[in-house]
């Protein structure tokens, strides 16, 4: 694997078996965002090897369930042991097909490896089974079921850790998986594929499949599966809630889109919230489910903290993944580049008054660059296209606010429900946010992106379905089951009105069928 390119494509992971579809049914290329002169590599793909894919995963998961956790941990440890000698390709190549900085790809490549002992310690403890007294004779027990196959379907901005983040609650628990990696980053899929395969699962537990968003619709429509994780947009997340309106046995996790904000407080370290804040706007270009785009600050510190923010915004180093200077790559393709004009012009329309005026830019080589754009607007405006949908681009807009209360309403008047970040001394105001903002995620002093793997992670409203995923996934990848059980059967209980047995057996005639 280490000596083939890893943009040569090589086929899906199906039933254990790495092959070339026969017929394809089209192809998907992988491109360098950040220099856009040639393709790297073209990857087919086939509707059939789906099939194949779903057949092997049924086939294989009674065995897999009902083998050991140690044989089922010690699978996943090897995979452990595989991304961490494979760290630095799969790194480069997430750099490549994202245009991520490579310092950042390889912070993804170790949150991988970290997430698989994670999983084996502090997620499959939350699930582990309970026992409890019940009465005489009788004990209860509270057990975390596997529930048998799923369908992944992965975004491209972490085109790794975000699949892998329900691939390994997945698979820790007994269940089999048919995965789909993004079609922007098809080569991260390939050799994510090939690590699984040396990581030796047994044939059709863990399955990987190229494909373009039509393959993504089939898999997670597909009657065979028990449940579809998926990290991706909110419009895709929607459309796979309408296509599985018939099949309520599915579960659905689904992690979708956010639209950020932070309050600065009067009485906030303002570098510290301006360094947070154009962190979370900028890194990996504005394209984090978790990035900083609302930015509401107590009216006393409104300028003084757009002051530093200008300052961060325009000295925001851009350059091609390889470059070990650059903080922020391209964006992922030409349409988002265009998006970022039209978010521009959005802007405008809101009246916003430009602070820090980006967009798309020359970048050092031909590519789809932009450089971070800031705004200050009087006031907000739900109605607003810009201020209310996710961009997923290097922008964020400063609205100042008459209170702590009044930012706090701001803050929650979206639609969206990730990530909200309050800067303050005031430890009372930070837990009055936590209560009163409806987020999956509420940081104290600490920027709307870079969670941790040993906490959740998901969303509300239209960010998520309540499954949040991080160090929470094992309670969606399992169902708990309800035992009463009893050991030494005892005499029935005596209640009114049901017939005692006693006085009745040997004294019927004996029944034949
Ligand atoms: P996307 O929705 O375009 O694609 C995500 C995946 O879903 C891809 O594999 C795609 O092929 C597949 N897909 C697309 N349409 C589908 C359909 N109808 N049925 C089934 N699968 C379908 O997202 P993207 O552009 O790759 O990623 C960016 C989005 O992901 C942003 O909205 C971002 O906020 C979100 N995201 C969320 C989280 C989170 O944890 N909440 C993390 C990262 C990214």
């Amino acid at each position: 694997m280490a000596d083939a390119s890893p943009f040569q494509a090589r086929g899906d992971l199906v039933d254990g078996r790495q092959t070339l579809p026969e017929r394809a049914d089209g192809e998907l290329v992988a491109t360098d965002p950040g220099d856009t002169r040639e393709s790297l590599g073209a990857f087919p793909f086939a509707a059939e090897s789906l099939e194949r894919a779903v057949a092997a995963a049924r086939r294989a998961w009674p065995e897999w369930r009902d083998a050991t956790p140690e044989f089922r941990s010690a699978a996943l440890r090897r995979f452990a042991a595989g991304l961490q000698s494979g760290r630095e390709q799969l790194a480069s190549v997430i750099a490549r097909e994202v245009g991520k900085p490579l310092w950042e790809a390889r912070t993804e490549v170790s949150a991988m490896i970290a997430k698989i002992d994670i999983t084996l310690t502090q997620g499959l403890e939350l699930v582990a089974e309970r026992a409890f007294e019940l009465g005489a004779g009788q004990v209860g027990r509270w057990r975390a079921s596997s529930r048998g196959v799923f369908g992944v379907l992965g975004p491209f901005n972490f085109p790794g850790h975000l699949m892998h983040g329900h691939i390994v609650p997945a698979l820790a628990t007994g269940n089999c998986v048919v995965v789909k990696p993004s079609e922007k980053t098809p080569a991260t899929g390939q050799l994510y594929a090939e690590l699984a395969l040396r990581a030796g699962f047994p044939a059709g537990v863990a399955n990987v499949l190229q494909g373009d968003a039509t393959l993504g619709a089939r898999l997670a429509a597909h009657p065979a599966l028990d449940g579809v994780l998926f990290t991706g947009s909110y419009g895709a997340g929607r459309r796979i809630r309408e296509a599985t309106l018939d099949q309520p046995w599915k579960l659905l996790a689904l992690e979708m889109g956010g639209k950020n904000g932070v309050l600065v407080c009067a009485d906030a370290d303002l570098d510290a919230a301006a360094n947070a804040i154009a962190f979370g706007a900028c890194v990996t270009s504005g394209q984090r489910c978790s990035a900083t785009s609302r930015v509401f600050a107590e009216r006393a510190v409104a300028d003084a903290l757009s002051e530093r923010l200008v300052k961060l915004f325009s000295g925001i180093a851009i350059g091609h993944s390889s470059d070990p200077g650059a903080f922020m790559g391209p964006v992922i393709n030409g349409a988002a580049r265009e998006r970022h004009a039209q978010v521009l012009a959005w802007a405008a329309a809101d009246g916003a008054e430009v602070l820090v005026a980006g967009g798309p830019a020359e970048g050092p080589r031909p590519g789809h660059y932009v450089r971070p754009s800031l705004h200050r607007l009087r006031a907000t405006s739900r109605g607003s296209r810009y201020q209310s949908e996710e961009h997923f681009l290097p922008d964020a807009f400063v609205v100042a606010v008459d209170s702590v209360d009044a930012g706090l309403a701001a803050l929650d008047a979206t639609d969206f429900g990730l990530v909200a970040s309050v800067f303050t001394r005031s430890r009372a105001t930070y837990e009055r946010a936590a209560r009163v903002v409806r987020v999956g995620c509420l940081n104290w002093n600490a920027p709307t992106v870079g969670a941790s793997s040993k906490l959740p992670f998901g969303g509300v409203k239209r960010s998520g379905n309540d499954r949040a995923a991080g160090a929470a996934s094992t309670l969606y990848t399992t169902f708990p089951q309800a035992n009463l059980e009893v050991a030494e059967p005892g005499p029935a209980a005596v209640v009114p009105g049901f017939p005692s047995l006693d006085d009745r057996v040997g004294t019927l005639p004996t029944l034949r069928s």
